[in-house]
């Protein structure tokens, strides 16, 4: 038997309803916010990500599932960032409207070792709000987040936050870093020393407790932001507090990609264990000058909905309880099902029946397991009379109406 690829799911009837609820929320809560969905597609050029993502980061480094086929160097999308501002500058949205205010949803690919919250194809959720530098929008960004799991049942998570600054901001905080940590470097984890080379803020956020007792010895909390950048983050802090919306703040978080600016924020949730974030996001104002584009500043969040889906805990699959199943007993009786359940659809009634030629006990068990509503059963007697019995399975009461009636009496039932 063939078996799914390891790190990746299949995500089956029961499941999907979960699915469609948490799309259902976001699009809701996302068009609240004024976001317009945008879909790009899952392939894309390596160089997108080459190029924006940065070369030491751990995605380009190691988790990039790429395909060569003739000319072509393309890759299973990592992230969704990078292809949505290349989906804006080619068709040209920049030029459309000042800010534009996107949303998507799609499945990811990194090339990690599974464990529990993290797959090798899982989903994102996410919003990008393309050309402001406006705080109030980061304050927007993340009170959506917050939204978005309150309306999702979500409770229990914390939102950590920090400002990077801007690119003069942190090529300063590198160069002190790099200075800082020379000497401590011996005391530094394996994947630190390699960092300290080649992406050396992701010596900030390490889980090791050795690195994180150097880290925490270092005086990097005052004073590192330009004045622009402190006041942008100071208006973020107050416009979150006069919304109410809780926060850390995080001096040592710093996310792994190289086009984080300014502002960046974790959503965690403990129940998560180590793979604790929710979602996560911030500016990349130098992205879309990098890609070709004009210097338009941004920001955006993903979510992962499996972890999402953990966080929410296993729900019970809702009942199916507005679809009629139709019973047919005999040939006669099979071939008026066909007509029946062709007008119930045609007057929007979810309607069903059995094609495995069970008994009518077997019909009835397969109605209870559907956890449907009302049966029609169809027998050679009442077909003789003109008539269905029509049991409504939440009473266990059972009556017959007209074959010409029962449509538009079900109408008035279940739509
Ligand atoms: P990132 O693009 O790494 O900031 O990821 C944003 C969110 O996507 C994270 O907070 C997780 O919820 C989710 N995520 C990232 N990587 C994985 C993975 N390998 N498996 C499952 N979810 C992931």
């Amino acid at each position: 038997m063939f078996k799914r690829v390891r790190g990746t799911q299949d995500i089956l009837p029961q499941d999907s309803l979960s699915w469609q609820e948490i799309e259902e929320v976001s699009r809701r809560i996302f068009s609240l916010y004024g976001y317009q969905e945008i879909r790009t597609p899952i392939l894309e050029r390596v160089s997108l990500f080459n190029h924006s993502l940065g070369e030491a980061t751990e995605i380009i480094q190691k988790q990039m599932f790429e395909l060569v086929h003739g000319k072509d160097h393309l890759v299973l999308r990592p992230e969704g960032t990078a292809a949505v501002v290349r989906a804006y500058l080619e068709n040209n949205l920049d030029k459309k409207s000042q800010t534009s205010k996107l949303f998507y949803f799609g499945p990811m690919f990194r090339a990690e070792r599974p464990q529990k919250g993290r797959l090798r194809q899982f989903h994102h959720l996410g919003i990008e709000a393309l050309g402001s530098l406006s705080p109030y929008l980061d304050v927007e960004v993340i009170s959506l987040g917050a939204r978005l799991l309150k309306e999702l049942c979500i409770s229990g998570y914390h939102i950590y936050i920090n400002s990077l600054g801007c690119q003069d901001d942190k090529a300063r905080l590198a160069k002190a870093l790099r200075r800082e940590l020379k000497s401590r470097l011996p005391k530094l984890c394996p994947d630190c020393q390699n960092r300290y080379h080649r992406n050396i803020f992701r010596i900030l956020d390490c889980k090791n407790s050795g690195c994180q007792k150097e880290v925490g010895s270092l005086e990097l909390k005052q004073g590192r932001l330009c004045s622009a950048c402190t006041q942008h983050f100071r208006a973020v802090i107050e416009g979150l507090e006069s919304i109410g919306v809780s926060y850390q703040l995080s001096p040592y978080l710093v996310r792994g990609l190289d086009y984080y600016t300014r502002t960046v924020f974790e959503f965690r949730h403990a129940s998560l264990g180590a793979q604790d974030a929710l979602g996560a996001g911030g500016r990349y104002d130098n992205l879309i000058g990098l890609l070709g584009g004009k210097e338009l500043p941004a920001i955006g969040f993903a979510f992962g909905i499996e972890r999402i889906l953990l966080a929410r805990g296993r729900k019970a699959a809702p009942k199916n309880q507005s679809l009629v199943f139709v019973i047919t007993l005999g040939k006669l009786a099979e071939k008026k099902g066909v007509k029946l359940l062709h007008s119930l659809r045609a007057n929007n009634i979810p309607a069903d029946t059995d094609y495995a030629g069970h008994s009518l006990k077997g019909k009835m068990r397969q109605a209870n397991e559907l956890g449907v509503r009302f049966c029609i059963i169809v027998g050679e007697n009442e077909l003789a009379k003109g008539m269905v019995s029509l049991k409504d399975m939440a009473t266990g009461e059972q009556n017959e109406i007209k074959q010409d009636e029962i449509v538009d009496y079900l109408k008035s039932k279940v739509t």
